[in-house]
């Protein structure tokens, strides 16, 4: 291992793989499993887009565009950003391929050898990973005993942040937990960030899927517009997870050096997908509406179903997943949910929840309830 940088040899594989790992195994063998372990929207992308792609392929958008974004795209982000109280302009945009990227390419702008960023668990698993490759240090703060709410947690962020402190990462709603932060929450948040002149990454990709509460943008806030730095994607809004699409809005300052990093990499997002994603921002809402809706009857019926079976979970106010109190060793009891009752989900341990699993519901109803009984009917329950 002498040939491979320190730099990768830092990373885990995604803790994600042993569990689909052993599903396609499972399935191999003629098994009928359920998986509530995706991380994406199970609808088709709505059909105006689809439309939208073709007819840009067609019409031979298939070069490149300019680094940051055809600008068509660019006005549009800044538009939508700024319908949310954010002073967006697209020149303080990039368009990466999904949101993914964009995150990958702030924390190396950001991140040198033994700085400090803080991250709220459970917390996405690739946060940790793309912080570890910029040699970054993590501080975490752990919401589990607060039912993934940030408000009651903030006085351990306190103590968590100093001014050696160069990041926070924001994640609401939240994957894994479904967590939409409170105002009053993002207040405190905005608080420390000022005072110990910490930037804020605020990790929106799930902003449009909440139930019955409005999520608020942290760059919104005042005292953020120039320390925030705001990921977005149309992965989860539009379901459209394979067409590779997202974006960050910052400073000019910051779109400027992250920007040399996405020219070197990247070089742009994908022609005639950024055309599509056009098109999603102007005609969509009816469909985003219809999938928020769906996702929020399924979010109902699976807290109706564990609490019959006498589960009490931390109700998910956005995104479509929710964290399940399981055994003590959340590994082995999702091994023993996938070999026996043929129900596939992710350890907690993957987001620095152990003792958890996490739900994903992003399928139909008809499955949640067969994977509840069988969950039921094993005694994982
Ligand atoms: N951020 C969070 C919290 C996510 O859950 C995901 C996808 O799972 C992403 C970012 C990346 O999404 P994409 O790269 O598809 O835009």
């Amino acid at each position: 291992t002498d040939d491979f940088t320190d730099r990768i040899q830092r990373v885990e594989p995604s803790a994600t793989l042993a569990i689909s790992n052993l599903a396609a195994e499972k399935e191999a063998e003629g098994a009928d499993i359920v998986d509530l372990s995706v991380g994406e929207p199970d609808f088709d992308t709505p059909e105006n887009i689809v439309a939208a792609g073709t007819e840009a392929l067609e019409a031979g958008h298939t070069g490149y565009t300019s680094s940051n974004g055809v600008p068509e795209l660019k006005d549009a982000i800044a538009e939508k950003l700024r319908g949310d109280g954010i002073e967006a302009s697209a020149d303080e945009v990039i368009v990466t391929p999904g949101a993914k990227q964009a995150l990958y390419e702030t924390v190396q702008t950001l991140v040198e050898d033994g700085d400090e960023v803080v991250l709220l668990d459970p917390a996405w698993v690739s946060y940790e990973a793309m912080v570890k490759l910029a040699g970054g240090d993590l501080e975490r703060i752990d919401l589990a005993p607060h039912d993934f709410q940030l408000e009651p947690a903030l006085e351990d962020l306190a103590a968590a942040i100093s001014d050696d402190t160069e990041l926070l990462i924001v994640n609401s709603p939240s994957n894994p937990t479904g967590a939409v932060y409170a105002d009053a929450a993002l207040e405190g948040v905005r608080d420390l960030a000022v005072e110990h002149d910490v930037t804020v990454v605020s990790d929106e990709i799930y902003e449009r899927i909440t139930y019955g509460v409005e999520p608020t943008s942290l760059a919104t806030l005042e005292g953020m517009a120039d320390r925030t730095v705001t990921i977005n994607g149309f992965s989860k809004a539009f379901s459209m997870t394979g067409w590779r699409l997202g974006y960050l809005h910052a400073t000019e300052e910051f779109v400027s050096q992250a920007g040399k990093l996405h020219s070197h990499s990247v070089s742009c997002a994908t022609n005639f997908v950024q055309r599509a994603g056009i098109e999603a921002f102007a005609n969509t809402d009816e469909a985003v509406v219809e999938m928020r809706d769906a996702f929020c009857s399924r979010r109902d019926l699976l807290v109706d179903l564990f609490a019959d079976h006498g589960v009490d979970v931390a109700v998910p106010d956005g995104a479509f997943y929710m964290m399940l109190p399981v055994a003590e060793d959340d590994q082995a009891w999702c091994e023993d949910a996938i070999e026996q009752a043929h129900v596939a989900c992710v350890p907690g341990s993957a987001f620095n929840a152990p003792g958890y699993a996490r739900i994903s519901y992003a399928a139909s109803e008809e499955r949640l309830r067969e994977a509840v009984d069988r969950l039921a009917e094993n005694d994982l329950l």
